[in-house]
């Protein structure tokens, strides 16, 4: 990260840091574009926002490029994903940062994970041997609308602490996002609503609370554990759990290799459904609601098509 460091310093001493900006907006990075839109949503001209993490790539492994850095540096506020999604690459980002304002503790983080519903919180001893890499919880909570509600909440919190003069602007900001929210959940809850108990699988446990709200089943993972590349024999016992229980949907992050979803997928006559983990994942879905009218439109064709459960 050295390279990183120079970059700063070079940076600093052109001067790109010393024009005041035209306006007092709040400089936000949010370490993902899903929390990046929600920002945008709570935020409207108050904030300017950057995300770090592009939505077709792992959240779990991104590559610390420099300009990060130099965003972090000039940020009033960073959210995170938090539950440790960002463990392998956002540390070094903020420590090099050098800005106080957004350390871990102070002001100007947020942790969106601390008032989210969070499934799948282990119970027994969790060691880093083990592979897993959610070791505090699932946290890919941002796919299920509620926690939309919750991240937008917990936003709307912090800028107000930051910004108090733009309180009441972002206290209906997100009056009117929790409105659009509830008129979008009720057309994605009809659009599923045939489909209530239908078995898929996925490929990482990335939907967790998504199956949940809208009344799904996962038998199995192509990932013998989170984080874990599929082996063959894991392959084997879920081509057979497939085939036993008719599973015939298979969800995949568009991040993953499809050699084994295809091979799956000949033996088992499933469909290979490659869905959004996040906004921006596709060039059309720019913000949180297209996120779910992209995910959701496909996923019941593909139920559809497959006969329903
Ligand atoms: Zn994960």
């Amino acid at each position: 990260m050295r390279s990183s460091s120079l970059v700063l310093a070079a940076a600093l001493a052109a001067g790109l840091n010393s024009a005041a900006p035209a306006s007092a907006a709040l400089k936000v990075v949010a370490t993902t574009e899903d929390l990046g839109s929600i920002a945008r949503e709570v935020g409207g001209d108050r904030v300017t926002v950057d995300a770090i993490a592009r939505g077709y790539q792992d959240p779990h492994f991104v590559e610390a490029k420099p300009s990060f850095i130099l965003k972090l540096h000039a940020a009033d506020l960073l959210i995170a994903v938090g539950r440790e999604l960002e463990i392998g690459w956002l540390p070094p980002l903020i420590t090099q940062s050098r800005n106080p304002k957004v350390q871990p503790g102070a002001a100007g983080y947020l942790d969106a994970s601390l008032t989210m519903k969070i499934l799948e919180i282990p119970t027994g001893q969790i060691t880093r041997a083990m592979g897993d890499v959610h070791p505090q919880g699932n946290p890919h909570y941002w796919l299920e609308p509620g926690n939309g509600r919750r991240m937008a909440q917990a936003i709307q919190a912090k800028l107000s602490e930051l910004s108090p003069g733009d309180a009441s602007y972002f206290a209906g900001r997100y009056a009117d996002f929790d409105r659009r929210l509830g008129e979008a959940e009720k057309r994605w809850d009809a659009m599923m609503a045939p489909y209530r108990g239908a078995k898929i699988v996925t490929y990482h446990r990335s939907w967790p609370n998504f199956v949940e709200r809208f009344g799904l089943q996962v038998i199995g993972y192509v990932e013998p554990r989170p984080g874990i590349p599929p082996s063959p024999s894991h392959t084997l016992e879920l081509i057979q759990e497939m085939k036993k229980q008719n599973v015939k949907v298979m969800l995949v992050e568009p991040y993953f290799d499809l050699k084994t979803p295809n091979a799956v997928a000949r033996e088992t006559g499933a469909t290979v459904l490659v869905l959004a983990p996040s906004v921006g994942a596709e060039k059309e879905i720019t913000d949180y609601f297209q996120l779910f009218d992209y995910d959701l439109t496909r996923l019941a064709a593909a139920l559809k098509a497959a006969g329903g459960k």
